[in-house]
Formats: structure tokens, sequence, C-alpha cells
């Protein structure tokens, strides 16, 4: 007789998952849905609203409790992220950086002067960003060229980051800077930085295609003073903090972009079978039930490798190759998925009235931020070939 445990589908979700994820859903539904237009065209997302999500519990989700957060699990964010994007994929970015990247940072990486000093205050109310990308360095990241200069306790920060997520609602910036040029990789460096730092500017706003209430920003420093204490981790090992939590954090733009094929899905099934041509809902051609049910098969593919990586992330085991499948794939299952509603919204998915034209711009991001499908494509094949 076999008597191992088995392990249920990824898809069984536990108890207390099943209660995150209808509480979630129920506020997405509720608080987000009536702002994702005006969101969309205002190019931002309302501070009452990121104070709300807060009070929901989604903005400290792997914080221990100690610290004020949820002391949930990865695959909690997970949730959240994708039940966020269904509705609005740039409010599920707000979220998915703050947790998968910042929180996640500051709890691996942080001595426990930075933990008590960040954690409560990114569990509690602050907003966090993550700067490692520059207007030279983006898939090449490591080539990046902010500098930091020792000088007595502080280190002196000179440079410019771009394309920074959550930067103007942001109070907390984990910054990636070189201490030694020369030492390549092994001289960058994360430091915490704080808006109000002297030095410190946030610059201008991206105007963009898509996920448009996300905020995407310059970041300046001029001689920008950070004390030693605020240094993530090890100087010179900020390489492998940028390395590890982007690994992690690929997981969460899956979940945004299953959350987005979701979303679209649910608009494309209930216009459907409302639209009348030929005498009948569109929905009763096979053609369209056909192009329907690919979408769901797609979708349904996506979301196991999503949960899957999440899932191994949160066992302890090794996930690099899984959460490379996993971005690459539900970036590209979300492009599908809201290009096929947009097709069977027919005249009306090409217009701001109906909701499918906003996700099939916010779609392409996915294939873009937290390394590109390429830079997956590499991780994979560098696994599978050496
Ligand atoms: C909306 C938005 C939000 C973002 N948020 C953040 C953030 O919060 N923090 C942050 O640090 N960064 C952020 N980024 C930056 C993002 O991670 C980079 O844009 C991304 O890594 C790609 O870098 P790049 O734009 O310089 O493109 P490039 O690296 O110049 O790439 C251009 C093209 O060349 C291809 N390419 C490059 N190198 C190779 C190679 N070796 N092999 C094959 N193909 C290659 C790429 O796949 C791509 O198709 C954000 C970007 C956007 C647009």
């Amino acid at each position: 007789m076999d008597t191992m445990e088995h392990t249920p589908a990824l898809t069984v979700l536990a108890e207390d998952e099943v209660l995150f994820r209808d509480s979630v859903r129920e506020f997405a539904e509720r608080r987000i849905r009536p702002l994702v237009r005006e969101m969309d065209e205002q190019a931002k997302i309302p501070r009452d609203l990121v104070n709300d999500l807060f009070d929901l519990g989604v903005m400290g989700i792997e914080i221990p409790e100690a610290y004020g957060g949820a002391g949930a699990r990865f695959f909690h964010a997970v949730i959240a992220v994708e039940e966020l994007s269904r509705v609005d994929p740039s409010v599920g970015v707000l979220v998915d950086v703050q947790n998968t990247l910042v929180a996640n940072a500051v709890l691996r990486w942080g001595n426990d002067d930075v933990k008590r000093r960040y954690l409560t205050k990114l569990a509690s109310s602050t907003v966090g960003a993550y700067a490692l990308s520059e207007a030279g360095s983006g898939s090449d990241a490591f080539a990046l060229t902010t500098r930091a200069r020792e000088q007595g306790d502080d280190y002196v920060l000179t440079g410019r980051k771009l394309w920074i997520t959550n930067g103007n609602e942001a109070d907390v910036f984990l910054v990636f800077a070189t201490i030694n040029p020369e030492a390549g990789y092994r001289g960058i460096t994360a430091f915490v930085v704080e808006r109000g730092f002297p030095g410190f500017t946030v610059g201008k706003k991206e105007d963009k295609l898509g996920i448009r209430a996300s905020s995407t920003c310059e970041l300046i420093f001029d001689e920008c003073r950070v004390p030693k204490a605020n240094v993530l981790g090890e100087a010179g090992k900020g390489y492998k903090t940028a390395i590890e939590t982007l690994n992690e954090g690929r997981i969460g733009i899956g979940a945004q972009m299953i959350g987005l094929a979701a979303g679209a899905l649910d608009h494309t099934i209930r216009y459907t079978k409302e639209r009348k041509q030929f005498g009948k809902a569109i929905a009763e051609f096979q053609a369209v039930q056909h192009q329907i049910a690919r979408a769901a098969v797609d979708l349904e593919a996506a979301r196991l490798t999503v949960y899957n990586a999440a899932r191994l992330r949160d066992a302890g085991r090794p996930f690099l190759t899984e959460a490379a499948i996993c971005k690459i794939f539900s970036s590209e299952v979300a492009e599908r998925v809201s290009s096929l509603a947009v097709n069977l919204f027919g005249g009306n998915g090409f217009v701001k009235e109906y909701p499918v034209e906003k996700l099939f711009r916010d779609a392409k991001i996915g294939q873009i931020y937290e390394g590109t499908s390429n830079l997956q494509l590499q991780t994979i094949a560098k696994q599978l070939l050496g």
C-alpha cells in the first residue's frame, strides 16, 4: 500500500488561501473596479486606495506579525497579485513590487536593525520601490553606473535610475549602486534610501502604453548621503540580492499576467453571451466557443506554471527555471487572451468605453519588465544546455 502523503493538486487552495483570495477578490470588485478607467486616464492610483490596500493586509504579506505584517507565505502574494490584476494590473504590480521585491529583499537580506526600521513601515503605511535599471543598463543590469563612494559614516550616491515602478507613491527605495566599478558585478551594493534623504529626487514620470496608473519614474541621486547602516546585506553582494529577488519577483509577474488573462476571459464570456448577431448570441457560434475554450486551455496551463513556481519557492526547492517558464508563458497567454477579447468585442473591443482594450495594452509589459522574454529563454536554455 502506498503510505506516502499525497500532494494535493496545485490549484487546490488551503483553507486560509481560499479565505484570503475571497477577501482580495471582494475588495477588487468593490473598491477597484469602479476606478479602473479613471485611473488609466489620469495615470494615477489615488492615495486613499493605496491606504485601503494597507488596511486589507496585502502590502506586507510575508512580513512577520511581529513587524505588523500578515506573516503569510509567498503563495498568498501570488494570490493577491492575481486577484488584483484580474480587475486592474496596475494595482497588481504596485502590490507585487511591494511584496515580492522590496519587502522580500529586506526580510531576506536586512540585519535586525534594518528590518526593525523598515519592515514595520512597509507593513503599515510605506510603499516601496526597487531601483536597479538605468538608461544604459536594462537586460545587462549589472552594467549599472550609479556610484556609491564611502565618506565617513555614509555612502554618497550619484547617478540616475530609470523605469522605477511605484516611484510616485514610494517613500522607501531599494537602490543598487556600485562601490567599485572596476570590480564589475562584485561592486554592486544594495541601499535603502528614503525619499527625504538629501540629494535624492524623483524625476519625470513616463507616459506609457499600458499599466498607465502604475507610476514609472526616473530617480536622481545628486551626492545623496545614505548612512552606512542603510546598506542592505553586505557591501559588494548586492548582485546576489538583485538576482535572487528578481527570480522570485518573476513569479509575481506571472501572477499579474494570469490575473489579467482571467479578467479578459471573464469579460469575453459575459459579452459573447449578450451580444447578438445573425439572430443569436455570438457565444452560440462554434467558432467563438472554440476560441474561448482555447483561451481557457492557455489560462489553465499558465496558472499551473505560476502556482508550481510559487509552491516550489515556499517549499524551499529550486525554482529558477520554473519561474522563468511561468513568466514567459503567462505573459504570452495574457497577450493572446486579451487580444482575443478585443476581437470578440468587435468594434467595442477597440474603444475605451469597454474594458478590454486596456487589458490588451496592459498585457504587453509582461514580456518586458523583470527580464524580457529573450532573457527568460536564456535562463531556461542555460539550465537545459549548461
Ligand atoms: C513599465 C515598466 C516598469 C519597470 N519597472 C522597473 C522597476 O521597478 N525597477 C527596475 O529596476 N526596472 C524596471 N523596469 C525596467 C525593465 O526591467 C527593463 O526595461 C527591462 O529589463 C529591459 O531593459 P531595457 O529596457 O534596457 O531593454 P534592453 O535590455 O535594451 O533590451 C532591448 C531588446 O533587446 C533584447 N536583448 C537584450 N539583451 C539580449 C540578449 N543578451 N539576448 C537576446 N536578446 C537581448 C531584449 O530582449 C529586448 O527585446 C521597468 C520597465 C518598464 C517599461
